[in-house]
């Protein structure tokens, strides 16, 4: 599984960083039917993290596929790579184990 998790992430296409995200968003006019909370959207846009500051940028018209498509991949490769990382704690914490139980000290007690 680890393998092909590892296998997945090696296709070197290009991402975006940023999560995925749809916003609704008000316009500002007073008589809007958005004014009484049916926010208009949804509007394709980026959720970034950065430094542990979270921003949202809004992704222009034109470049909503492509970078929906990208940052989709940025997604999928955060995802599989935390599953990596996780199996490879599992199998670190497990050769710790078998070490500690299969190696005896010389000369013995
Ligand atoms: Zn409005």
């Amino acid at each position: 599984m680890r393998t092909k998790y590892i296998f997945s992430l090696l296709n070197g296409k290009p991402m975006i960083h940023g999560l995925p995200h749809l916003i609704y968003r008000k316009c500002g006019k007073k008589n809007c039917k958005c004014a009484k909370g049916n926010r208009h959207g949804p509007y394709a846009a980026l959720s970034i993290n950065k430094n542990g500051k979270q921003r949202i940028a809004i992704i222009r018209n034109a470049d909503t596929y492509p970078v929906m498509k990208e940052a989709k991949r940025y997604r999928y490769f955060q995802e599989t790579l935390s599953k990596i990382r996780k199996i490879n704690r599992e199998i670190d914490t497990l050769l710790e184990k078998i070490k500690v139980e299969t190696t005896n000290e010389y000369p013995g007690p």
